[in-house]
């Protein structure tokens, strides 16, 4: 039954939506805790990564009014990210104060990505907060070419805190970015092992977002080619599974598990994009891939009354492009948007 339908004499209240112009409803908010990482993956950010000074950064406080203004607005999702967002002191009272929400119907979902460093540590309580799923980082699984994507990383205290969430009764997410020459022989042992370990798998393209060193064309794979060689070895069912993010879809028959992909740049799938980003500094990016952005950090701190800000939040939603212009070619190597995938979120 949909909202404003009667069940029996009842009517159920409308839950208000932000419509943009091309008729699309805003209804998942993805926020950005932090900038800050304990990992610098190759093709997020540069090694010498410069990180924003704190008092650019909205308080934990500001942050959950924040998101309290798009919950009533008509927010039913949301994703907390960063950089990394269990690096972000204290960031557990945010979400047991935005699981709050998730108990009491405000908000469908409330979830995170992360890379996982900090998982172990932190998976009970994100249970206990009310989150039912997660998304975790992890490129290869093979300990050195992780460390060498990640410049750092350790594989096996990932795996802990992948173990930590499932023990916690988290489901799980892979997020693997696809980067040719680097983990392109991995895919048949990532879809073998979250099979096994009772896993989803996302493949991403990587996208142009910030200045990396040596650029994308040369990393970049398309997941159209990928799917169509992964069907030569495994059985890719259609599902017509949703999550409210931008992943299609298939069922791997051989594991029982699903198997995503996110397609930015073979497959636009802005037509149905129902997202935005704010950042850590309360910057709205109504698109991943435009450079259109606007400030809440200051209606937000301007008055204690909410008004402003949600009038600042409509404005924006009104100015929702249609799509991004992502290119990576050798000819056209340079971010498409300046900003990097930490400051925004992914
Ligand atoms: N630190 C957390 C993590 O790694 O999961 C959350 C933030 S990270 C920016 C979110 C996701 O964006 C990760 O899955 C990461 O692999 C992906 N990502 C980062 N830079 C990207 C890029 N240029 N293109 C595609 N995906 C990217
Ligand atoms: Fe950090 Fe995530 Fe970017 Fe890797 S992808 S550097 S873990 S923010």
């Amino acid at each position: 039954m949909k909202a404003g339908e009667l069940r029996g004499r009842l009517p159920i209240p409308i839950i208000p939506t932000m419509i943009d112009p091309f008729g699309r409803a805003i209804t998942y908010l993805r926020v950005s805790v932090t900038d800050r990482c304990d990992l610098r993956c190759v093709y997020c950010m540069p090694e010498t990564m410069r990180f924003l000074p704190k008092r650019d950064v909205l308080s934990l406080e500001e942050t959950q009014r924040l998101c309290e203004a798009f919950i009533r607005l008509g927010v039913r999702k949301l994703r907390l990210t960063g950089g990394e967002p269990l690096v972000r002191r204290d960031v557990i009272t945010l979400i047991r104060a935005l699981g709050r929400r998730v108990g009491d119907g405000g908000l469908d979902e409330l979830t995170l990505t992360t890379n996982g460093t900090q998982l172990a540590r932190f998976a009970g309580d994100l249970a206990a907060a009310g989150m039912r799923r997660i998304n975790v980082s992890i490129d290869s699984l093979d300990p050195d070419r992780f460390a060498t994507i990640t410049r750092g990383g350790d594989l096996p205290r990932v795996l802990d805190g992948v173990a930590a969430a499932r023990a916690a009764g988290l489901a799980v997410k892979i997020n693997m970015v696809a980067l040719s020459g680097v983990n392109d022989g991995e895919y048949d042992r990532m879809l073998a092992w979250c099979g096994e370990a009772g896993l989803d798998l996302c493949l991403i393209e990587t996208m142009p977002l910030g200045e990396i060193e040596g650029g994308r064309a040369g990393r970049y794979l398309s997941l159209a080619e990928l799917r169509r060689d992964l069907e030569t070895r495994w059985t890719l069912a259609p599902s017509d599974h949703v999550t409210g993010g931008p992943a299609r879809y298939v069922r791997v028959a051989e594991t029982g598990r699903r198997l995503g992909f996110i397609t930015p740049m073979s497959h636009n799938f802005c037509e149905g994009c129902n997202r935005v980003r704010v950042t850590c500094t309360g910057t709205l990016y109504p698109c991943l891939g435009q450079e259109d952005a606007a400030d809440l950090r200051a209606p937000l701190r301007a008055s204690e009354s909410d008004e402003v800000l949600e009038a600042a939040i409509r404005d924006a939603i009104a100015r929702k492009p249609k799509g991004h212009d992502f290119v990576i070619d050798r000819a056209d190597d340079g971010p498409s948007v300046s900003r990097h995938m930490s400051v925004t979120g992914g």
